[in-house]
């Protein structure tokens, strides 16, 4: 199977076609086994290594899930950002915004990658309109810093990725991980939790944070 063969996905056109260019045959196992969850507003708890093809794996139900909401909600007014990526590291930050920068190009989403630019952007934007953001990926402390300085508010965000969840429970970022959280406060949030190993923290934190038994993907 190509991706566009993968007709049961029912992706976008602009989505299939952006995947294409990508080159790849055909989807790795962990894409084949998230998309689909994802794309059934499933909680999904993924064991995945760098290297799997993780990243497509929950930029690409993202933002189909993005594309769909866009449709619904056509002239409603920008409320904030709907969905988040929280990465440990800023190369990976950066790694994740270049696939989805790609990836939705052509589409209505946009995307945003928390630097230092994009926070100066927002410093001087914040008295005249509003900067839009559709999808936030950024490393905890900046984005902890961001809604601090009421830059942008996580209230509607409606889908989550934590990638690495090892490292963003250990000790040096599991305070900001755990304020990240609350300031996720929207009821219906759609999780999905990435992680290289699989230690009890990161178990424990699925099952306090997930509404749906979630599910595993080896
Ligand atoms: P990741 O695990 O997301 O960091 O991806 C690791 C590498 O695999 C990246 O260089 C991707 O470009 C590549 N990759 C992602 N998906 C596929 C695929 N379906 N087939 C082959 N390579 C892929």
């Amino acid at each position: 199977t190509s991706f566009q063969d993968l007709r049961k996905w029912n992706l976008d056109s602009k989505l299939t076609r952006n995947l294409a260019k990508f080159g790849f045959e055909k989807p790795t196992a962990i894409q084949s086994e998230s998309i689909p969850i994802l794309l059934e507003n499933h909680d999904l708890l993924a064991c995945a290594p760098t290297g799997s093809g993780k990243t497509l794996a929950f930029v690409t139900p993202i933002l189909q899930q993005l594309i769909n909401l866009k449709i619904k909600t056509e002239n409603s007014e920008y409320t904030g950002p709907t969905a988040l990526i929280v990465s440990p590291t800023r190369e990976l930050a950066n790694q994740i915004y270049e696939v989805a920068a790609q990836l939705s190009k052509g589409t209505a989403i946009q995307v945003a990658l928390l630097n230092k630019k994009q926070i100066t952007k927002l410093r001087n934007n914040n008295a005249g309109n509003k900067q839009k953001m559709d999808i936030i990926i950024s490393t905890p402390m900046r984005l902890v810093e961001g809604v601090k300085e009421d830059l942008y508010s996580l209230g509607s965000v409606q889908y989550m990725v934590l990638d690495e969840a090892d490292k963003l429970l250990g000790d040096e970022f599991v305070h900001q991980t755990d304020e990240i959280l609350t300031f996720c406060t929207n009821s219906h949030i759609v999780k999905a939790i990435f992680s290289a190993t699989m230690p009890s923290n990161v178990e424990e934190l699925a099952h306090t944070v997930m509404t749906a038994q979630p599910c595993r993907v080896i």
